[in-house]
């Protein structure tokens, strides 16, 4: 029986020009970190596509299901590698239409970017496709409207042929639309903006305000729990928290209540814009959704964003809840966000958030206390936690190891 392979179909790299090959070699790397506890035995470009073959074995459904979460992947199908030889790759052809479930009809697609083998597609398509009329006499072929396709593709010495595919998550390797440092809460909302950022490439590094030493370390460990979920897209490369409790209740001491949400906020910005530098991260990312709280009106926006110079991209800026909840369960975050924490975001709360300040007392505020110096304090006191899942993540030089209280957990990968 021939060996079964996942033939790895992308679609935005291939507008990529010049490009490509950087695009396709960063999608091989990602898939072998992805693929790092089976026996892989090669992951390699084949004229358009990436293969994928197991050492000693065939692949098989699970493999698929890892290789179609790493962003970049469009498709995937298990295929059989047969050589050049008629009765062969026929006989995988039938094996692969028996797998492919419930239909009526199907069509044959041929395809060849070996020129020099004897038999042309419109060949390849007769001679396969009445080996399979005489197997699955009570189908129909439809070339217009099948129910299943059977792809059978010659390249380089080999046929490769499969009738079912499996939706990947799309989207651009990662590593390949430089870093960015992401604001993470364990809500929903921000674990989604992640991954929406880091299935369009970018290097993701969470940032998490805890409310320790006021609250207990709960959520801190939930959004260390968001990065394994993610895990499956490679995406994160460290989480940085930061314990924020005892500033808080500095600020809500020296400003008026319903200022209080926007001055935590301007600080946590300001924060995460001096770890984006220290990490080389060429923009912020937040999951606001407008309208949603009261931080999120665009006065409130406007009043935090002034805090900083990069970018801040805002992935879920017109998504709803609804949405934003689906793609959650998705992502595998879901269950996770469910659980409530206490953390930055519930302490020191006002009764009445304002919900469009105004900049003269925005401004005022925050010349009420050393801000300054709270944001150099809260920079040197971030602690971090390393994660080996994204190999594209390089580490920024010069930034002297601290101890962390936070200590990556083993995935228990056979739960
Ligand atoms: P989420 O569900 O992501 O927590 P939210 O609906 O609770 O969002 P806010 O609390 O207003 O909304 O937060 C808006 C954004 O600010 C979040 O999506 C996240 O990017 C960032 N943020 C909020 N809390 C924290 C936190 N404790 N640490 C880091 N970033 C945070
Ligand atoms: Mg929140």
């Amino acid at each position: 029986m021939p060996r079964r392979v996942c033939f790895v179909h992308y679609h935005e790299i291939g507008l990529k020009g010049k490009n490509r090959s950087t695009f396709e070699n960063q999608l091989v790397r990602n898939l072998r970190r992805a693929l790092r506890d089976w026996p892989v035995g090669s992951v390699r470009r084949i004229s358009g596509h990436i293969l994928v073959s197991l050492e000693g074995r065939d692949a098989d459904e699970e493999v698929a299901r890892a290789v179609s979460r790493v962003p970049g992947v469009a498709r995937v199908s298990l295929a059989y590698v047969c050589a050049l030889d008629s009765d062969e790759f026929s006989a995988a052809a039938v094996r692969a239409l028996h797998e492919a479930g419930d239909f009526q009809s199907f069509k044959v697609h041929a395809r060849r970017s070996l020129t020099t083998y004897e038999l042309h597609t419109l060949e390849l398509n007769r001679l396969v496709g009445s080996v399979l009329c005489g197997e699955f006499p009570d189908k129909r072929v439809d070339v217009h409207h099948p129910d299943v396709t059977v792809y059978v593709y010659v390249v380089q010495g080999c046929v490769y042929v499969y009738a079912a595919s499996m939706p990947g998550v799309g989207g651009l390797p990662v590593g390949t639309a430089g870093k960015v440092v992401t604001l993470l809460s364990s809500g929903f909302d921000s674990p989604v903006a992640t991954w929406m950022v880091g299935r369009r490439g970018a290097v993701c590094v969470p940032v998490h305000f805890s409310g320790r030493p006021m609250t207990a370390d709960t959520s801190e460990w939930l959004c260390q729990d968001i990065v394994q979920a993610l895990e499956p897209s490679g995406m994160v490369g460290r989480m940085y928290v930061v314990p924020f409790g005892e500033r808080q209740r500095e600020i809500s001491l020296a400003v008026p209540q319903g200022l209080r949400i926007i001055t935590y906020r301007r600080v946590m910005f300001a924060v995460s814009e001096r770890i984006a530098r220290l990490e080389g991260a060429k923009a912020l990312v937040t999951g606001e959704s407008l309208g949603q709280v009261a931080s999120q009106t665009l006065d409130n926006i406007a009043a935090v964003n002034e805090m900083v110079g990069l970018p801040v991209l805002r992935p879920l800026i017109g998504s709803d809840k609804q949405e934003i909840m689906r793609r959650a369960e998705e992502i595998g975050t879901y269950d996770i966000s469910s659980q409530s924490a206490d953390d930055c975001c519930t302490l020191f709360m006002p009764r009445r958030p304002e919900t469009h300040a105004r900049m003269d007392e925005v401004h005022a505020a925050w010349d009420s206390f050393d801000h300054d110096a709270m944001i150099d304090e809260l920079v040197e006191e971030a602690e971090y936690v390393d994660f080996d899942q994204c190999p594209s993540y390089r580490p920024p030089r010069g930034l002297r190891a601290r101890h962390s209280s936070l200590a990556p957990i083993e995935p228990d990968r056979n739960a």
